[in-house]
């Protein structure tokens, strides 16, 4: 089984480890990046694209080039986001709209331009990058958390749209994951969050990647419009 996957967001991290997660399944693996496409990620069956998730153009164009060099996109991880931390009454509109408009509307935007394939295959796979605090809440994220639950209400209006085609949208929602995005936390942010979960530890890009290949594998077939925590316990019970 070889499918045409595209990630984005996919040069490092988390979406860098589905890469390699679908690539090691034999998947054919379009990746978008911003700036930097990582030299050591080559191969026929790995496309790097570069985009910017927030420009629809981009998306477009990235669409077309995997469709012209792997074919239709049939597995979606829409995984690019970022987050811009701050208190409720020191947050600028700014910081709203850049964390809304990359972490929730790009979502919507690629989910809607791979909708348009997959529908006429009547089949296709969506995964979203949500995350703990979309549901658990977190102080100094109201933009963040905002846009992580955005996802879920995406994914599940998907599955009523869209499932009768043979299209199933999930949620993947990490908890802390040893990536660029906790680093920048520094130390006792870091801790502060693994302190609250029960296996005492960070995820590894890798343990969130298994969550993801294993949406979108024929085995997750009758499984859809669910969340599905990776977070050691963190959030169970919410
Ligand atoms: P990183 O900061 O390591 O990577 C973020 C990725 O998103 C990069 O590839 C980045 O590209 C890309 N990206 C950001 N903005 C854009 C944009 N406008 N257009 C295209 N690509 C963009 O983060 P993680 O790997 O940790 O996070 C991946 C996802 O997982 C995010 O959605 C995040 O919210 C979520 N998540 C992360 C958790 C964590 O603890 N790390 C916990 C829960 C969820 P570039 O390299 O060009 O900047």
């Amino acid at each position: 089984m070889s499918r045409v996957v595209l990630v984005t967001g996919g040069n490092r991290g988390i979406g860098r480890a589905c890469v390699e997660a679908f690539l090691k399944n034999g998947d054919r693996v379009a990746f978008t990046y911003r700036s930097n496409p990582p030299s050591d990620l080559e191969g026929e069956n790995v496309l790097a694209l570069q985009a910017d998730v927030n420009d629809p153009q981009s998306v477009e164009n990235a669409f077309a080039k995997v469709e012209e060099q792997f074919g239709n996109v049939e597995v979606l991880v829409a995984n690019a986001g970022i987050n811009k931390d701050t208190l409720l009454m020191r947050m600028s509109e700014d910081e709203w709209d850049d964390v809304l408009d990359t972490n929730l509307k790009a979502a919507w935007r690629v989910a809607k331009r791979a909708s348009r394939n997959m529908t006429k295959a009547r089949s296709g796979r969506m995964v979203f990058m949500s995350s703990v605090v979309g549901y658990f809440g977190s102080p100094g994220q109201t933009n963040y958390a905002s846009s992580k639950a955005g996802l879920i209400g995406l994914a599940r209006s998907i599955t009523r749209e869209l499932g009768p085609r043979g299209i199933t949208a999930n949620v993947v929602a990490p908890g802390p994951v040893a990536t660029d995005m906790l680093t920048a936390l520094g130390d006792q942010g870091a801790a502060r969050l693994t302190d609250l979960v029960p296996i005492g530890r960070a995820a590894s890009p890798e343990e969130v990647a298994a969550a993801v290949t294993f949406l979108a594998s024929p085995e997750a077939s009758y499984i859809s419009g669910v969340v599905l925590p990776v977070d050691g316990g963190m959030a169970m019970g919410h």
